[in-house]
């Protein structure tokens, strides 16, 4: 087809629960590789950024729906090389970041609408880069063709506990059990959804972190990688 980039590029899928490290570490090595690393949960929280100021219930299907065609959501690497996100010009990059905007971003998740109308933006991504991509469906539904797929995860207390360190260091401090609590909640509402639910692709290669340190993780995942890519 005339103007489509036939590049043969490659991709890195990762996957798994909330808080499980995939966005630390993901980030890290593709710095390491010179990849781009694509967070797919920042695009998702966009959306449930929009429902959380516009006053949206989330989990109203045909309003959350209804309000798609009136978002531009973009995705640009600053020269920091960071992901910003803009919605409708706006670079919202650190408001979905705030701990309500979660469970906005896994409640609009849900509907198959916002699911296919992110769905092109992700790909046409991994058609253009080698990426290295994070998020709950990459491996089973995003590209299911990727040649590296990892189901990273690791139990809820030690993903709380990591949270919680995150949002105090972001100055955005929140008690334990009330982060393990929303964890345990996003970990039902992610895998029990009709659409492309949470689950471990079954060429995935599974790497549990809950007693790894992140330079651990780090190295568990690039050798995962290595013995994939060069394969
Ligand atoms: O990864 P993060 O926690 O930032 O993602 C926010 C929410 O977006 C998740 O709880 C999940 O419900 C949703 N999400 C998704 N599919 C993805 C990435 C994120 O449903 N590929």
């Amino acid at each position: 087809m005339t103007g489509e980039n036939t590049m043969q590029t490659i991709s890195i899928a990762i996957d798994g629960p909330s808080g499980a490290g995939k966005s630390t570490l993901a980030r890290s090595i593709a710095a390491k590789l010179g990849y781009l690393y694509v967070d797919t949960g920042a695009i998702y929280r966009t959306i449930g950024y929009h429902a959380f100021y516009s006053g949206i219930d989330p989990k109203d299907e045909a309003a959350v729906s209804a309000a798609l065609p009136e978002l531009h959501v973009e995705l640009i690497y600053g020269e920091d090389g960071l992901q910003h996100m803009f919605l409708n010009g706006q670079d919202v990059t650190k408001e979905i970041r705030l701990p309500e905007v979660s469970m906005y971003a896994s409640a609009v998740s849900a509907h198959p609408a916002v699911r296919s109308y992110l769905l092109e933006m992700q790909r046409g991504l991994a058609r253009t880069h080698n990426v290295i991509m994070d998020g709950r469906d990459i491996g089973t539904v995003v590209l299911p063709d990727a040649q590296v797929k990892v189901f990273l995860t690791a139990s809820p207390e030690a993903r709380a506990q990591r949270r919680m360190l995150e949002l105090e260091q972001r100055g955005t401090p929140q008690p334990f059990e009330q982060i393990l609590k929303d964890i345990q909640e996003r970990d039902w509402n992610d895998s029990h959804r009709a659409t492309a639910p949470l689950r471990q692709a079954e060429d995935a290669v599974l790497l549990d972190t809950t007693e790894l340190t992140f330079q651990e993780s780090e190295a568990a995942l690039l050798d995962i990688i290595r013995k994939r890519t060069e394969a």
